[in-house]
């Protein structure tokens, strides 16, 4: 039985809806303070309002608009979240977007919003938590990345897959630079998750990836939320720069013959 986290101090980036949320529903129930990042204040509020209902007496969620491609809005939001429940034990760089775009159709503002999303916002995140993170007695950091770029490829992609794979890049260096500080620094690689952001890729995708996934079923997001829950935990303090893959064993068949039954 893992110890309780119950009154950490969280901060979810990118948490108004998809996986963001299903972490944030993970600490919310496990009793931790959590504040939660978007740039949509509406969905916000709903989803703070709703996962409220969801926690303890006690535990609260917060939100505050912060867009984490910018690092000011990354600060306003480590901020927000020492200034509200008095530091910051568990940081959750969540925030991501996938834009699909074929390489001859590949803008520079898509290619340069990709990175400063995904990659930039994971590293403005990390510096501005750093203080508070070091002054916790728990100090975690739980990167969302993707089987996409670091495991796998996908046509239309390749602007995020690299933004993934530069997210593990990141880890490594930084978990050691971390390590004396008392912090460690792991990375989540979902599969596919069935988040709004996936949905809004049709019916057709969503069949398909299911089919070739071994365990049969899309991941939920609380698939992510309780391996982000696991590596923010106290017993796992001696995992860090490492990497869990979340996809239902779908990185595994070689072919579409090898999902096929014996
Ligand atoms: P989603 O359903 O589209 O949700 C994305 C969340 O991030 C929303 O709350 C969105 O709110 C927020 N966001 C987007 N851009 C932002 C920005 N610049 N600043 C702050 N917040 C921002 O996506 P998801 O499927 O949950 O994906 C979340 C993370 O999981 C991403 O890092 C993605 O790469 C990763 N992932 C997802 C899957 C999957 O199958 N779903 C698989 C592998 C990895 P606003 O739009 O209001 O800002």
């Amino acid at each position: 039985m893992l110890k309780s986290l119950a009154g950490s101090r969280v901060l979810v980036t990118g948490a108004s809806r998809g996986i963001g949320k299903g972490i944030a529903a993970v600490f919310a129930e496990a009793g931790c303070n959590v504040l939660i990042t978007g740039r949509d204040e509406d969905a916000l509020a709903r989803t703070a309002d709703e996962l409220s209902g969801r926690a303890p007496d006690g535990a609260q969620v917060a939100w505050l608009a912060a867009d984490t491609a910018e690092p000011a809005d990354c600060r306003a939001a480590a901020e927000e979240t020492v200034r509200r429940f008095g530091g910051i034990d568990v940081l959750c760089a969540n925030a991501g977007v996938f834009p699909a775009d074929a390489l001859p159709d590949m803008t520079p503002e898509s290619l340069q919003r990709v990175m400063a999303t995904n990659f930039n916002g994971t590293v403005y995140s990390v510096q501005a938590c750093l203080d508070a993170l070091a002054a916790s007695d728990l100090g975690r950091i739980v990167v969302t990345s993707s089987i996409t770029g670091p495991v796998t490829g996908f046509t239309g992609w390749s602007h995020y897959g690299a933004s993934k794979a530069a997210q593990l890049g990141f880890i490594r260096s930084a978990a050691i630079e971390l390590a004396a500080k008392g912090i460690t620094i792991n990375a989540v690689l979902p599969g596919n998750i069935r988040t709004e952001g996936l949905d809004d890729l049709g019916e057709d995708y969503l069949s398909r990836m299911s089919a070739s996934v071994p365990l049969g079923r899309l991941g939920s997001v609380s698939d992510i939320g309780y391996t982000a829950l696991f590596l923010a935990s106290r017993e796992a303090g001696y995992i860090t720069g490492q990497t869990i893959v979340v996809d239902g064993g779908q990185v595994l068949p070689e072919s579409l013959d090898a999902l096929g039954a014996p």
